[in-house]
């Protein structure tokens, strides 16, 4: 049971690990419903903010979403204009999952973004977050360049070939719904949907308490990428449980950008509006500890 009452108080319990948990104080349910697909609730938190909660497990709060999307969505986008030539028609992004619209509004920043496929299996998330927490959203379904697709993303990508400038994979944990987007099959069918010198990025969980899932999508992405485009990312926020949480980034065919400076050029032009994400950050981010690196 993912809500409980003590001393009169409610709180909320992440049901993601059979042996740990983490829970917050709830003053109100601002929407709880079961879709076809899964349990959604829209929570608020004094500490948090509103939290959006899908099968028990926290995907976005208010107090600290903008780490994990700033994080993912520029890191992928600099990755991909520091990779290769941008396209004259401007980049095409397909977001995998990533109904709440964090990611889109992200990428939806940069003025060489010409469109952004958001690919989700549930259409009621995007609903939800409309109605219930628009601000995660902020207006990124509104945008013109932005198309939302209520599919399978398993099905989606294996139907296009050298489509897409860069794929960000925000999906929810790799059991049920999402674990077709998993595993070496999809990064394959990842990076032939990809265009030459495109960029792919996904996140690998946590790196203390999910080590065995991270490796393995590491070595899943190095193996169809290459390992010497592949690289691996921190990020810590207080809402995903188990400290440093983790992020892959590889590029098709093309040489991984080395350090910041290429970065920082791209990051000036492009001057995207952000509270976390800088090129230095990024390019930091990607130094490993020693027990897993050499792993
Ligand atoms: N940032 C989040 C996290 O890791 O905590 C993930 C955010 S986003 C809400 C995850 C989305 O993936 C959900 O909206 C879910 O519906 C979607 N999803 C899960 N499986 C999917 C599939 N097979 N195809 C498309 N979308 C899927």
């Amino acid at each position: 049971m993912a809500l409980t009452e003590t001393d009169e108080a409610l709180w909320f319990q992440e049901d993601l690990y059979a042996d740990i948990a983490y829970g917050f104080r709830v003053t109100a349910i601002l929407h709880r419903e079961k879709s076809a697909f899964q349990e959604i609730l829209v929570l608020e938190s004094p500490a948090l903010g509103k939290v959006l909660v899908l099968d028990g497990v926290v995907q976005c709060a208010q107090r600290d979403e903008a780490i994990y999307h700033e994080m993912l969505a520029h890191s992928g986008i600099f990755l991909r204009l520091a990779a290769a030539p941008p396209p004259v028609a401007g980049l095409n992004v397909l977001v995998v999952g990533g109904g709440d619209g964090g990611i889109a509004r992200e990428c939806l920043k940069h003025a060489g973004v010409a469109q952004v496929t958001v690919v989700d299996i549930d259409p009621r998330v995007r609903e939800t977050v409309l109605a219930h927490y628009p601000e995660l959203p902020a207006g990124a379904y509104a945008d013109p360049r932005l198309a939302a697709v209520d599919v399978d993303a398993a099905g989606f990508v294996r139907q296009h070939r050298a489509s897409f400038d860069l794929i960000v994979a925000d999906t929810t944990d790799p059991v049920g719904i999402a674990l077709p987007l998993f595993g070496r099959d999809f990064v394959a069918d990842c990076f032939a949907a990809l265009k030459e010198g495109g960029a792919f990025v996904r996140h690998a969980g946590s790196l203390l308490l999910q080590t065995d899932e991270f490796v393995r999508t590491r070595d899943d992405v190095a193996a169809v990428f290459g390992t010497q485009r592949t690289r691996t990312g921190l990020l810590a926020t207080c809402t995903y449980l188990g400290g440093w949480f983790t992020w892959i980034a590889a590029v098709k065919n093309a040489a991984y950008p080395e350090g910041d400076a290429a970065l920082r050029v791209l990051f000036e032009q492009a001057a995207p509006d952000v509270r976390w994400y800088s090129p230095e950050l990024q390019a930091a981010s990607q130094v490993l500890p020693r027990f897993v690196a050499e792993k």
